[in-house]
């Protein structure tokens, strides 16, 4: 019989070199007889200690261990360390949304007078953050073309800080080449965050391709079932303490009971990107084919500007895909609006296929000139892919673009 006490004593350096399928399932796990098959959620707010010596070294972070779950919380630590060991990471800081994790890492690692070079198209209330409240306190923030490179080069000056992208980004699924801005940062002596959404470490390893941070949005395919809200920061273990102290001072720290799920989450995480990857995949290739469409932006397409950088730095392409139809604002809606099973909403990473219209909500807010220069005409619309069947999806789809 396995002595569960002895074993968690070697059991995470036991996994070390084990592959990402394995770390999925068994990172982080602190194994007892009670809780192999399914992680204990610590719903408690606060921690004992055995003496008032105990509780002195506790508070004077002499001797490990918890104190208060807005600092650390077992089920959260847990999900921490599997997704530390996933992306590559030395250390992992779980966050209630995907926006506490940039903000913390925005704050932690920003101060008065730094400059931020951001890509032009990130997630739209990144901008909003970035606008409304980084500005307010002396950061100064300019934006920058994705994939060109000399844009980025040309932008960096001697107070920058920190360089910001999301890779494919969206909704064109255009593709940064991480490596190459990597050298730029480092020459700079600034930070180059990734915001790893999109792709997830089953997909894409910004770390490995010298990202000094990750960033992520737990509520999407990490979740990937639509039911809660939590990021994550992963990086150095250097890195990671700065925002770990932004978390305890401002509390947006994760819920144990969204760790749990998150958890869980991860266990078939390799298997649902490879499930989105494909059906994406098979509906670009049919977009793509069919009279009605124009363009099809899918980093997996072989004639996709992204599709070389693609194949280099993920295994997989992905679940968002997006097309123009042959028109405008109205035969893109129509597509929307002919829809019966498809989700109509600005979400993704979902089991279930979602379609937006970006012209009109993400990206709504643009003025004209604006939104045509980061590429986004009125006929674009942009598809999360879901688990659903791929003849079904591409049925639902079908019954628009068909009346065309
Ligand atoms: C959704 C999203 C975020 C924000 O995450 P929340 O969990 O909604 O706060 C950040 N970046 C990207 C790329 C996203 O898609």
């Amino acid at each position: 019989m396995k002595d569960f006490s002895e074993f968690n004593d070697r059991y995470q350096s036991d996994l070390d070199g084990c592959s990402f399928e394995t770390l999925a399932v068994r990172g982080g796990q602190v194994r007892t007889p009670e809780c192999e098959h399914g992680e204990p959620i610590f719903a408690t707010s606060s921690y004992v200690f055995n003496s008032a010596a105990e509780a002195a070294a506790r508070f004077a972070g002499e001797s490990e261990g918890n104190v208060y779950s807005r600092y650390t919380n077992p089920t959260v630590r847990t999900f921490e360390d599997r997704l530390a060991a996933l992306e590559g990471g030395e250390a992992c800081a779980a966050t209630s949304s995907g926006m506490a994790a940039i903000y913390a890492v925005a704050i932690s690692q920003l101060k008065s007078g730094d400059h931020l070079l951001c890509s032009a198209s990130v997630f739209g209330s990144t901008i909003k953050l970035f606008e409304s409240y980084l500005r307010k306190f002396g950061v100064d923030i300019e934006y920058v073309d994705l994939v060109d490179l000399d844009d980025w080069k040309s932008k960096i000056r001697d107070n920058t800080k920190m360089l910001f992208l999301e890779s494919p980004s969206n909704p064109l699924n255009e593709v940064a080449d991480i490596r190459a801005l990597s050298k730029i940062a480092k020459a700079a002596g600034a930070l180059l965050v990734v915001d790893n959404c999109f792709c997830t470490p089953a997909i894409q390893q910004p770390l490995s391709l010298g990202a000094d941070l990750v960033v992520h949005s737990a509520t999407k395919y990490i979740d990937g079932q639509g039911r809660c809200m939590g990021g994550a920061v992963v990086g150095p273990e250097e890195q990671v303490e700065k925002v770990v102290g932004v978390l305890r001072s401002a509390g947006p720290t994760m819920s144990p009971f969204n760790a749990w799920v998150f958890l869980k989450g991860l266990e078939t995480l390799k298997l649902r990107m490879k499930a989105h990857s494909d059906n994406a995949m098979a509906l670009a290739q049919w977009l793509d084919a069919h009279p009605k469409v124009k363009t099809v932006n899918y980093c997996g397409l072989p004639q996709h500007a992204g599709h070389k950088l693609a194949t280099e730095q993920q295994s997989m392409y992905g679940g968002v895909l997006s097309f123009e139809v042959v028109g405008g604002q109205e035969e893109a809606w129509k597509v929307v609006d002919a829809t019966r099973m498809i989700s109509i909403t600005a979400n993704l990473g979902d089991t279930k296929t979602t379609i937006t219209h970006p012209g009109t909500t993400t990206h709504g807010r643009l003025a004209e000139e604006e939104r045509k220069k980061a590429g986004i005409s009125l006929a674009l619309l942009r598809v999360a892919v879901g688990l659903e069947n791929i003849d079904d999806i591409r049925r639902d789809l079908a019954r628009g673009l068909d009346a065309l």
